[in-house]
């Protein structure tokens, strides 16, 4: 496959990636992406070195944010793209999402700790570079203590859903998020929408009401799909007039079946997300 210019979902240490935002701009443009969008989980914080990084590098630099909802008592991921970080009802919602973590990741330690795993928190704390701990990080914890092989082996044995050292979250509320990410001037797009354990029906609610709160977008293309996961939501993008999206979800060099970059185009019908960024977020065109 070849690289895509658009991407537009990545992670950095500021929440569980393992690069820099600078390490992260200089890796996309050597895969060749033009337009990189900065989405860290419930935080914004990397957006002004990753500006700076890509100013240098000639790459455009979309400000972004990955943010955790819970609906309809699952978790879904929606991003923000092209947003003003400086936008302080977002900042007050994305403050509230990262105290529920700081109280979830004790938490997750509380309950390692009554399965005879110690020093859980403390580990995960002292990996997180930036100011959120994810899962992500317990993870990392429970693959370097020998506990599990593999980090989804740490999320299918003590982290997922119904496992031992699962916290029920408590996100924030979908037409809440579009309501920040409007607000800061961005554009609402659901993330790696084949990803939920939801079938075909509840998919197609979730990205209705989506629409009908003002999103804009849906992730047709995404780094780890399965094959006729991008057709379906093609379909559902056209039916539902939602805009499409391209985004690796890249988290580090260590992933090593994801890269960033390495993406299936947005073809037609499906119109791209991009048409509707302002001039200054759309590719730069060399001729
Ligand atoms: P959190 O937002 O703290 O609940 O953590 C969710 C993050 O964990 C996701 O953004 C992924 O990066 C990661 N994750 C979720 N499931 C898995 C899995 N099965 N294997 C590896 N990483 C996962
Ligand atoms: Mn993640
Ligand atoms: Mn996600
Ligand atoms: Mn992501």
């Amino acid at each position: 496959m070849s690289a895509a210019t658009y991407d537009l979902h990545t992670h950095t240490l500021w929440s569980d990636g393992t690069l820099s935002p600078a390490d992260l701009v200089a890796r996309a443009q050597a895969s060749g992406v033009a337009v990189l969008a900065l989405t860290d989980h419930d935080v914004t914080g990397g957006i002004a070195e990753g500006y700076a990084a890509a100013t240098q590098a000639g790459v455009r630099l979309i400000p972004g944010v990955e943010i955790s909802v819970t609906w309809q008592g699952e978790t879904v991921h929606v991003l923000g793209l092209c947003i003003r970080p400086e936008h302080e009802p977002l900042q007050q919602g994305l403050a509230r999402l990262r105290e529920f973590r700081d109280w979830r990741a004790e938490e997750i330690g509380r309950r390692l700790r009554k399965k005879n795993i110690e020093g859980a928190y403390d580990y995960a704390r002292g990996i997180a570079r930036g100011p959120i701990i994810s899962r992500t990080h317990f993870a990392r914890f429970l693959v370097a203590r020998g506990y599990v092989s593999t980090m989804g082996q740490a999320f299918k044995q003590y982290l997922a859903r119904g496992r031992a050292a699962h916290v029920p979250e408590q996100w924030a509320k979908l037409d809440e998020v579009v309501g920040w990410v409007r607000g800061a001037g961005g554009l609402a797009v659901i993330a790696h929408p084949t990803r939920y354990p939801f079938g075909y029906g509840k998919l197609r609610r979730l990205l209705q009401e989506f629409k009908e709160s003002g999103g804009a977008g849906v992730e047709v293309s995404s780094g780890m799909q399965r094959p006729g996961d991008g057709e379906t939501i093609a379909r559902l993008a056209v039916e539902l007039d939602l805009l499409g999206s391209a985004g690796s979800d890249f988290h580090g060099p260590e992933q090593q079946w994801l890269e960033v970059g390495k993406l299936a185009p947005v073809a037609p019908p499906v119109v791209p997300v991009w048409t509707a960024f302002a001039p200054e977020y759309r590719e730069v065109s060399t001729r």
